[in-house]
């Protein structure tokens, strides 16, 4: 982790905010970096941290570094709702007054999460979960993960600026515009800055990471198309420096996302390769899959979620193209190919 801030681009600032202890892993996705941008009136920043006292301290300590601090900020734009990005956004505000940006698909999705612990955690999650072909002691790591982000999302907030459509101004120099990138989550913005081609990536394109894409019972049916049809739209953005919310910044944008292409090509014909000639479970055709963090049966409960929420999401695109279509068995949704004789 960097220990201080520092200049990625004329009057634009990295500041790294460490996930809190327990939820950080040995991989790079460690640390949100958030950034600071020089507006006419003061900085606008991108993305937070998680919501936690000592997050929070370390990203003022950080402004006092620069010789700045959260007074200076008049607006805190949120690139998505996940907590590693919003935690903070309640605390910014309270401290600096600063307006928070957001698009409206992620405020609605934000919040359903911070509003009912019953609807998030129970009455939502877990059956939609059942649904999927997950076995009852299993069910136990979705309901994990879902009451396990909630405390570090923002409490309390109203953003000021709620984005809507495509394109949006922001900050107010005009070099800075929002473009609506739903995938990942289905109102994620990435911001573009014309003056310098830089792209505020948040987690749409990451330099090794392929960024989850994770339907759930929140979201609507189409996740992987829409990330697919939003990276071909900033694809041929004229961007010199690619200023992502994990990892590090890159270069090589167009042809990073060329690989995030391929990559998601190659599972789709995994998935098909692992129904094969079966009518199976998503939580069965997961299993059949490669992953990076490892086989099947040494993977975490954790690890197993965003499995099948992966695997979920390459089979909601094939059955749009029309490669498989989903069965109903007993409230429990399998999924066969079409061309399949079985
Ligand atoms: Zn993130």
């Amino acid at each position: 982790m960097e220990e201080r801030p520092h200049k990625v681009a004329p009057g634009t600032y990295l500041i790294e905010v460490p996930f809190i202890l327990g939820l950080r892993s040995k991989s790079k996705e460690s640390v949100t970096l958030c950034y600071l941008i020089e507006e006419e009136a003061g900085w606008l920043m991108i993305d937070s941290g998680y919501n936690d006292g000592a997050s929070f301290n370390h990203l003022c300590h950080q402004l006092d570094l620069l010789n700045t601090s959260l007074q200076q900020i008049r607006w805190l734009l949120l690139t998505h709702y996940h907590p590693d990005h919003s935690g903070l956004a309640n605390r910014i505000k309270a401290a600096s007054g600063a307006q928070v940006i957001m698009h409206r698909q992620d405020w609605t999705i934000l919040q359903a999460t911070v509003s009912s612990s019953e609807v998030w955690n129970i009455h939502g999650m877990i059956p939609w979960a059942r649904s999927l072909g997950v076995p009852e002691p299993e069910l136990e790591g979705f309901y994990h993960i879902a009451s396990l982000g909630r405390e570090f999302f923002p409490r309390g907030l109203e953003p000021d600026i709620i984005l809507e459509g495509e394109t949006n101004p922001v900050g107010d120099s005009g070099r800075l515009h929002a473009i609506l990138t739903p995938g990942h989550t289905p109102g994620h913005i990435c911001v573009y800055d014309r003056r310098d081609s830089l792209l505020f990536s948040g987690d749409h394109v990451l330099v090794e990471i392929t960024p989850h894409i994770s339907p759930s019972h929140l979201t609507s049916q189409d996740q992987l198309e829409q990330y697919l049809e939003s990276l071909r739209k900033v694809r041929s953005l004229d961007v010199k420096l690619v200023l992502p919310a994990h990892e590090r910044p890159f270069t090589h944008f167009s042809k990073r996302v060329d690989e995030i292409l391929a990559h998601h090509d190659h599972r789709l014909a995994e998935v098909v390769a692992a129904i094969s000639d079966r009518v199976a479970t998503p939580w069965e055709i997961a299993q059949q899959v490669k992953w990076d963090v490892g086989c099947w049966a040494e993977m975490d409960h954790t690890n197993r979620v965003l499995a099948v929420r992966e695997t979920l999401a390459h089979l909601q695109l094939l059955e749009h193209r029309g490669t498989v279509m989903q069965v109903e068995r007993n409230g429990v949704t399998t999924y066969r190919l079409v061309n399949s004789n079985s």
